[in-house]
């Protein structure tokens, strides 16, 4: 099966958790920019060099890094059998990268999935992660700058989708195993055999 999907939503939504999930049981490449950024910093490469002061500020890392990081891993043989994307795009700009890459490698999408919760659970479910996790990223102060930074950048993504008719909207509230049920039922239609 093929799908080529954006994942989107808030921090703390359990994008990283349901994208696991659904990359396993629809076979396609997993690709979440927050994680590869995390890689680079714990490899201490010149990518995680440049990164990192970016990521533990709760602020987006430099477009230029991020993009041509996307079209890098997108270019990969796995990725022609379908993808999904978490945490990219994050603002506008990104978007409009993204078209540009995926014309290039003739990759479609087909679908953009938006886990929805309510802005105050948000902080409850970072900070417990935080608890679990130890990502330098989670303290209270930069959760909260997380949370503005994908309000005034990361949500009018949200909208580009919709307009395009391309945005498809899950509850994302329920324990994680019937979120994946409502995210696997919902993108079974868009997957190509
Ligand atoms: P995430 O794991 O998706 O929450 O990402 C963690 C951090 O990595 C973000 O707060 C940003 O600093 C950085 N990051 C991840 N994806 C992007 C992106 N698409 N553009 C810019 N920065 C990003």
């Amino acid at each position: 099966m093929s799908l080529r999907l954006l994942l989107v939503g808030p921090p703390g939504a359990g994008k990283g958790t349901q994208a696991k999930t659904i990359a396993e049981k629809f076979g396609i490449a997993n690709i979440s920019t927050g994680a590869i950024f995390r890689s680079h910093i714990s490899r201490g490469t010149e990518l995680g060099k440049q990164a990192a002061a970016y990521i533990e500020g709760g602020n987006l890392v430099p477009d230029e890094l991020t993009d041509a990081l996307v079209r890098a891993r997108l270019s990969e043989a796995d990725a022609q059998n379908g993808f999904l994307l978490d945490g990219y795009p994050r603002n506008l700009h990104q978007v409009d990268a993204l078209d540009g890459i995926l014309q290039d490698l003739q990759l479609p999408l087909s679908v953009v999935a938006e886990l929805d919760i309510p802005d105050e659970d948000i902080v409850g479910r970072l900070l417990r992660r935080a608890e679990i996790e130890k990502r330098a990223d989670d303290t209270e102060e930069v959760i909260r700058h997380r949370i503005a930074v994908y309000h005034s950048e990361t949500k009018p993504v949200t909208a580009a989708y919709a307009e395009r008719g391309l945005l498809l909207r899950v509850d994302g509230t329920g324990t994680i195993e019937q979120v994946a049920q409502n995210l696997q039922l919902a993108l079974a239609p868009f997957a190509e055999k």
